[in-house]
């Protein structure tokens, strides 16, 4: 077994925004809400979730580049949230971001050469001719000719420039990227280069992923263990093949069955899931599911449901799962 390579525990942002008119009102946004996960050395650990619902808020706190507000990180044994700047700038060095949009991250008046070398040059990692040298090589690494490092982002295709986030990332050598929604605004069949792309460089670098999508399919084609999480707290952790085949918390039985099979004649049985994902700026009492839960009980409207450690590779957390419970029967599947 894998040793972990990054811990996550009790992570949360929470956000204190101005709503209304024409007397504006202060109210809190819970973005992240108590999260805990592990990722170990060498794997891919996706977090899937509906749009608002606190994933990219955690890749940015645990990477610091949002500053959480309680629970602890830590990356290979060192403390990532009570880092000083500058063990904070060594820890970045191994754990890189790749975003949705590398366009906004790169610096329109500035070549790709030079935007790729910026990092190894900060971090005093190499300079001149080696720097070009590293740079030629990644954009090879990342399936793009040499001339590209001669161009300005404006001149690349989506695809292309996800290519050019991706080399950025890899420049100094991380151990663990996060990559937030990589492919969401690709099209499909460039988002299956991308995806071949990254697998490959995991094999090759070595890498570690934290990997966010709204996407079950994406996230099943490129993950080894998950994390499903709804309105700021995760609901489900396990590894790929065990959360698809036997999904335990309603939510992620649901997103299984509305994401597509590679299976057509794999049955299923789908439940049928009623209104919006609510608002994190005043989320349900209790379980914030059980608006939309076709098993919500008395209980899921008033007390929020308790981890529950199913075994070494899974969790959950709803009432479905308490010691005892006889107050509604588990869903049969
Ligand atoms: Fe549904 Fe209750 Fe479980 Fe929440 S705790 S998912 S409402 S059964």
């Amino acid at each position: 077994m894998a040793d972990t390579l990054l811990r996550i525990e009790n992570i949360k942002k929470f956000f204190h925004v101005k709503r209304g008119f024409p007397v504006p009102e202060t109210v809190t946004v819970r973005a992240v809400d108590g999260v805990s996960f592990e990722v170990k050395r060498g794997r891919a650990f996706g977090v899937v979730g509906e749009s608002g619902c606190g994933k990219s808020t955690l890749g940015r706190s645990l990477l610091r580049l949002i500053e959480p507000d309680s629970g602890s990180v830590t990356f290979d044994g060192q403390d990532v949230l009570g880092a000083n700047p500058s063990k904070i700038r060594a820890l970045r060095q191994r754990m890189q971001i790749i975003f949705q949009d590398p366009y906004s991250s790169l610096n329109p008046r500035k070549r790709i050469g030079a935007a790729l070398a910026e990092p190894l040059l900060v971090q005093g990692l190499a300079y001149k001719r080696k720097a070009h040298e590293r740079v030629l090589k990644l954009l090879d690494e990342v399936g793009l000719h040499s001339d590209a490092a001669d161009r300005f982002p404006h001149e690349f295709s989506g695809g292309q420039r996800q290519r050019i986030g991706i080399a950025r990332a890899l420049t100094v050598g991380p151990e663990l990227i996060v990559a937030d929604e990589p492919v969401s605004a690709l099209d499909v069949s460039i988002q299956a280069q991308i995806l071949l792309l990254l697998r490959e460089l995991q094999k090759s670098h070595n890498l570690s992923f934290v990997f966010i999508s709204h996407d079950l399919g994406v996230v099943r084609f490129f993950c080894q263990d998950m994390a499903v999480m709804y309105l700021g707290r995760i609901v489900e952790t396990g590894p790929i093949p065990r959360i698809f085949e036997d999904p335990l918390h309603p939510y992620t039985h649901i997103l299984r069955d509305a994401s597509p099979m590679p299976d057509p004649n794999q049955s299923k049985k789908f439940i049928h899931v009623d209104g919006e994902v609510p608002s994190a700026v005043n989320p349900p009492n209790g379980c914030h599911f059980h608006p939309r839960c076709p098993y919500a009980a008395d209980i899921c409207k008033k007390v929020s449901p308790d981890w529950h450690q199913v075994d070494t590779e899974r969790g959950v957390a709803c009432h479905l799962f308490d010691t005892g419970n006889t107050g509604h029967d588990y869903p049969k599947r």
